[in-house]
């Protein structure tokens, strides 16, 4: 008989440490963009206001896992969250199961703690002023972890609803709302794209150059411009995003020619190059990955298992 660790969402937020889960997700992007990984593109059930997708991963030494994620956009307006979610995790050896834990917290983190890790090895190091779009809960995951890879001035934050971007501001020291998206990101050094948006929110013709351009929102349409992902050299998790349809792949990124983008994972090897000049524009689409979830899912059940955390349960 199985006995599985039942972790709640609080549970796994006082269990995961973003400052611990950059390098594990580094670790992640190059053991995948290495062909360690086994993971298929996510597949995605339709419901009338959302979807139900499936993102089984092994990564070898690391774990064997799947997130059940739903995203369902309109909740908001009854008071639930947009992402909710399970993650199973199972013994890489014998397929024993584990541990099951809310999704919705770790997709929240990692999806922030990924694009740092990213902004990390492509943003200009003198990056000095961020901007964030959107003020959801991605807006919030990447406010607590674009900070640890740049020492960052100012932070402007907008969002659709300008109260959202302003509560979201007041919560940290060089954070400020702006009026508009295109405020935000004139002039910035980072520009984090993080909206459910389903036409661009982003112009090309706002940037600086040398920008580093990160967008994760964009799961029901284009977040970004088609004259920024021209514009740019182009960053991704997986080679996939441009291979795949969406819910898999990027709808920004259909039809490039897959050998013109670079996975994070290359450029921390050093397999492939990063930023090759303080003026050229750098894009990071997310599309969120299984790697990113089984590095963090494993983090929490070790502290788990350390600290005597969650409720066991005989299967
Ligand atoms: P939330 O529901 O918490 O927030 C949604 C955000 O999008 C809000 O800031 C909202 O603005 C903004 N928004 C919604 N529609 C529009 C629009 N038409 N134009 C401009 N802004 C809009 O979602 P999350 O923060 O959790 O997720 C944001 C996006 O990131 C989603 O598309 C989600 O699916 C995606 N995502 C991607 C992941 C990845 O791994 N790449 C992982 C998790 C999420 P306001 O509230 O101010 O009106």
């Amino acid at each position: 008989m199985a006995e599985v660790l039942v972790l709640s969402e609080a549970d796994v937020a006082s269990l995961l440490d973003v400052d611990e889960l950059l390098p594990a997700l580094a670790d992640a992007f190059r053991a995948l963009s290495a062909g360690r990984a086994s993971v298929p593109p996510r597949i995605a059930a339709r419901a009338e206001t959302g979807l139900l997708g499936a993102m089984p991963v092994h990564l070898p030494g690391v774990g064997l896992a799947a997130k059940l994620v739903t995203v369902f956009p309109d909740n908001h307006a009854r008071g639930q969250p947009s992402h909710q979610g399970l993650i199973a995790l199972f013994d890489e050896r014998d397929g024993t199961p584990l541990a099951v834990m809310d999704g919705a917290h770790v997709t929240a983190v990692r999806t922030g703690a990924a694009a740092a890790v990213a902004a990390g090895v492509l943003a200009r190091h003198d990056a000095r002023v961020l901007a964030i779009l959107g003020a959801g809960v991605q807006g919030r995951s990447h406010l607590e972890a674009l900070p640890r890879v740049r020492d960052f001035d100012e932070i402007r934050v907008a969002s659709r609803t300008p109260e959202h971007a302003a509560v979201l501001a007041a919560g940290h020291a060089k954070a400020r709302p702006a009026g508009s998206f295109a405020e935000a990101a004139a002039g910035a050094d980072v520009v984090c794209c993080c909206t459910d948006a389903r036409a661009p929110i982003l112009e090309a013709a706002w940037l600086a150059p040398g920008t580093h351009v990160s967008a994760v929102g964009g799961s029901f349409g284009p977040e970004l411009d088609a004259a920024t992902v021209r514009g740019g050299r182009v960053f991704v998790e997986w080679r996939g995003a441009v291979t795949s349809p969406p819910p898999a792949g990027a709808y920004e990124l259909q039809g490039l020619d897959p050998d013109e983008v670079t996975e994070v994972g290359e450029v921390l090897a050093g397999t492939r190059p990063g930023r090759t000049s303080d003026d050229e524009l750098t894009v990071y689409k997310s599309t969120g990955h299984a790697v990113e979830d089984v590095a963090a899912a494993r983090l929490v059940y070790d502290r788990a298992r350390r600290a005597g955390a969650g409720t066991t349960l005989a299967l």
